[in-house]
C-alpha cells in the first residue's frame, strides 16, 4: 500500500490522537449509542428479523460500532459482508477477530467468478487505475452485483455512512428510500462525529482494523486504499487519483 508516514496528519484513527474520555465524551457517546440501540430495536419491530433486516460490513471503526450494538443486544439482524477478492490482509484478520470475539459466524459473499476472470483477462489485474469506467467496472463486478445479491428479497439494510465522511455524504439522512435496490436504508451513524466513534470504541473495548492504527481512516480494497496525508479528508486515501466529489464504488447510490 502506498503512504508517507512522516507527512501523515493525525486523526481519530491514530491511537496518538484518539480522543480522550472526558466526562462530557462519555455523555455524547452513551447519548449517541442510545439512540442507535433504540433505531435498530425500531427497525426489528418495524421490518421483522433475521432475513428481513440485514447489516452490511465493511469493518471500518462505524461498522465495528454497529457490530458491537447488533450482537450485544442479540438483535436478529443478519450480518453480512462483501469480500471483493483484493481486501488487505489486515480485513481478513479482523473478520476472524470478530468471529471468535463475538461467537458469531459472518455471511461472507463473493464475486462471479466468471465476471472477474472475463474483466481480468480483457482489461489486467490492475486495470482500476486506468480509467474512471474500468474502476467502475471492477467495483461493479466485484462490489455491486454481490449487494444486489446480498439485499436480494430484504425489507431494509443498515450501513456505518456517518455524514461528516466525505462531501459525497453531506446531509446523509438517518433513513432514505433506496429505491435502487427496492428497500429501506437506515444510517443509526449518520450524525456520529469520528470523536464519537472512537470514543465508543474504546468505552466498550470493541475490536477495529489494524490499518487504523496506521493513518488509514477508511478502508477498502487494499490496492485502491492508502493512508491519508496532512489536511486531508477523511476519505481522501480512497481512489485517491479521482475527483473527490465523485468517488464512491457504486454502493451508496443516492436516490
Ligand atoms: S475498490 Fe478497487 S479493487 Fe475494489 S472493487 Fe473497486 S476498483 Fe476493484
Amino acid at each position: 500500500m502506498n503512504g508517507t508516514v512522516s507527512m501523515l496528519r493525525p486523526t481519530g484513527g491514530n491511537p496518538a490522537t484518539r480522543p480522550e474520555l472526558t466526562d462530557e465524551l462519555r455523555r455524547a457517546v452513551e447519548e449517541r449509542a442510545a439512540a442507535a440501540r433504540e433505531q435498530l430495536a425500531a427497525a426489528v419491530a418495524e421490518f421483522g428479523g433475521e432475513g428481513e433486516v440485514t447489516f452490511a460490513n465493511s469493518f471500518g471503526a462505524e461498522d465495528m460500532v454497529l457490530t458491537e450494538l447488533i450482537l450485544r443486544l442479540g438483535l436478529p439482524i443478519e450480518i453480512f459482508t462483501l469480500d471483493t477478492g483484493r481486501l488487505p490482509a489486515e480485513t481478513y484478520d479482523l473478520m476472524a477477530t470478530v468471529e471468535k470475539h463475538f461467537e458469531a459466524r459472518l455471511k461472507i459473499y463473493f464475486p462471479d467468478t466468471a465476471a472477474v476472470e472475463e474483466y481480468v483477462r480483457s482489461e489486467g489485474i490492475n486495470a482500476f487505475y486506468e480509467s474512471i469506467d474500468l474502476r467502475k467496472r471492477c467495483c461493479q463486478i466485484r462490489k455491486v452485483e454481490p449487494l444486489r445479491r446480498a439485499l436480494a428479497g430484504k425489507k431494509a439494510w443498515i450501513t456505518g455512512l456517518r455524514a461528516a465522511q466525505s462531501t459525497t455524504r453531506v446531509g446523509l439522512p438517518l433513513r432514505e428510500a433506496d429505491e435502487t435496490h427496492g428497500l429501506v436504508k437506515l444510517n443509526p451513524l449518520s450524525d456520529w462525529s469520528e470523536q464519537e466513534v472512537w470514543g465508543f470504541i474504546r468505552i466498550h473495548d470493541v475490536p477495529y482494523s489494524a490499518l487504523h492504527d496506521q493513518f488509514y481512516p477508511s478502508i477498502g480494497c487494499a490496492p485502491c486504499t492508502r493512508a491519508i496525508a496532512v489536511g486531508e479528508d477523511v476519505r481522501a486515501g480512497r481512489w485517491w487519483w479521482e475527483d473527490p466529489t465523485l468517488k464512491e464504488c457504486g454502493l451508496h447510490v443516492k436516490s
